[in-house]
């Protein structure tokens, strides 16, 4: 994305809008896109200070992390990027870095979505998940493992007893 106009007038805006490639949005519990990400909004020069503006919305189709129950989730990244065509100090690391006049737009969005979404999906917050030993699933109610030990278990576990 070529900024050089936009570089050399203040004031300037320049809207964008843009489909993120998909090869790099790969995460576990990620399935599949409803709704391709796209990144959305204005770059604008502010004072020769340039700033991208907007948001990444997208329509997930995801695992649970905790019950592997599928749902579908929206999510919006809200975007608010500085921009430079040089290197800063490094007191201020949150620009993105041009390459001269040229914007890798793809860059900026991929990395703000890898960057800003959540690591792991639940189908809310507050999932039990599955029983570790029987695999039930915790949200429909108590399965019985912790209180009463399966009789057959406690049989095998004699067993095991007897032959020390
Ligand atoms: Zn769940
Ligand atoms: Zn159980």
């Amino acid at each position: 994305m070529d900024l050089h106009e936009l570089l050399i007038t203040p004031g300037a805006r320049l809207p964008f809008r843009k489909e993120l490639s998909l090869e790099r949005l790969d995460f576990p519990g990620l399935l599949s896109f409803r709704a391709a990400p796209v990144g959305e909004g204005v770059i604008e020069n502010s004072a020769d200070v340039l700033t991208l503006r907007g948001s990444i919305r997208a329509r997930l189709h995801c695992a649970c992390d905790r019950c592997a129950r599928e749902f579908d989730r929206d999510v919006e990244i809200p975007l608010d990027v500085p921009l430079a065509t040089e290197l800063q100090d490094e007191e201020s690391p949150d620009y993105f870095l041009l390459e001269g006049d040229d914007l890798d737009l793809d860059d900026l969005l991929e990395t703000s979505f890898i960057l800003d979404l959540e690591p792991r999906f639940l189908c809310r917050e507050d999932c039990k998940g599955l029983c570790p030993r029987c695999g039930a699933d915790l949200n429909l109610g108590p399965c019985g493992c912790k209180k009463e030990k399966d009789p057959r278990l406690a049989v095998l576990e004699q067993l095991l007893d007897d032959r020390d």
